[in-house]
């Protein structure tokens, strides 16, 4: 394997993987542990806090560097204050835009209907609070105990297989433009190339639309002319029946298909 490639990859495995973008890298953990590797300071993860700066200063041969500061007070494991959203549910209004904003896909509801927040997978990263357009969720501190080491490790590798899971989705959704798109400005090809060379995350495929055919001149003016024929005939129906203009209306209808097909 590519040196870089290992290296990025043991920096990624030591960040939370929360995707928060609090590093200033909005797309996530990767996309910094690519920065570092390329010399960026390995002390801006704001939920990581020393440990983390600490960790990566040793990893990298560094000098070690204080962290980031983080708004929340600092737990017993010398990180910040685990957070979690909750939704008030009776305020949503299920616009579905939380959705795509959670980058560990710790939401569910569908378009119109209220949304929950399954708090065991919600890392309280608060990116989907502000495109929440009715601002009905709140952060809560986490009262679970603090994880140890061995399940610190366990959460990252899962909350990474969901964050790409995730990015899969949402690059179907760019492609099929099925509800709206929060964070479209994820480095989705980055992602890819790591998801082919990492053990235990779903492999991302790159989706590409697919371009309309290039017509010729004549057939851009012949599907002008239907076009308008079509127009016409639906008027005229809509205004009274008539079989032989019904009928003419399916014919033309049929060529206009075949001919944008062409
Ligand atoms: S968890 Fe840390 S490294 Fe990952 S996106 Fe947030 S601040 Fe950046
Ligand atoms: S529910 Fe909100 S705070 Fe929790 S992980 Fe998802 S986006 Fe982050
Ligand atoms: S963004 Fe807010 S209103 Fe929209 S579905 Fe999510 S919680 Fe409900």
């Amino acid at each position: 394997m590519n040196i870089q490639i290992s290296l990025i990859q043991k920096i990624d495995a030591l960040l939370p993987q929360t995707q928060c973008g609090l590093c200033g890298h909005r797309d996530g953990c990767l996309p910094y542990a690519k920065s570092i590797a390329e010399g960026e300071e390995a002390n801006k993860c704001v939920p990581g806090g020393q440990p983390v700066a600490d960790a990566l200063a040793e990893l990298l041969n560094r000098s070690k560097l204080p962290a980031e500061e983080s708004v929340w007070p600092i737990q017993n494991d010398g990180r910040p204050q685990r957070m979690k959203a909750i939704i008030r549910e009776d305020e949503c209004i299920g616009c579905t835009k939380c959705i795509s904003a959670c980058p560990v896909d710790a939401i569910i509801g569908s378009g119109k209907l209220m949304h929950t927040i399954l708090t065991d997978l919600c890392t309280g990263c608060e990116l989907c609070i502000p495109p929440c357009p009715v601002d009905c969720i709140d952060l809560v501190e986490d009262l679970q105990a603090i994880p140890d080491q061995q399940a610190r490790i366990d959460e990252q590798d899962d909350l990474r297989s969901r964050y790409y899971a995730h990015i899969q989705r949402e690059e179907k959704r760019r492609v099929h433009r099925k509800g709206p798109i929060v964070r479209a400005e994820i480095d989705t090809e980055l992602f890819a190339q790591f998801a082919s060379q990492t053990d235990n995350v779903p492999d991302i495929q790159l989706m590409h639309k697919e371009a309309p055919p290039v017509l010729d001149a004549k057939t851009t003016i012949e599907l002008a002319k239907l076009r308008v024929q079509i127009k016409k005939l639906e008027k005229q129906l809509s205004v009274r029946e008539d079989e032989k203009k019904r009928l003419l209306l399916e014919q033309l209808s049929l060529q206009l298909i075949q001919l944008q097909g062409a």
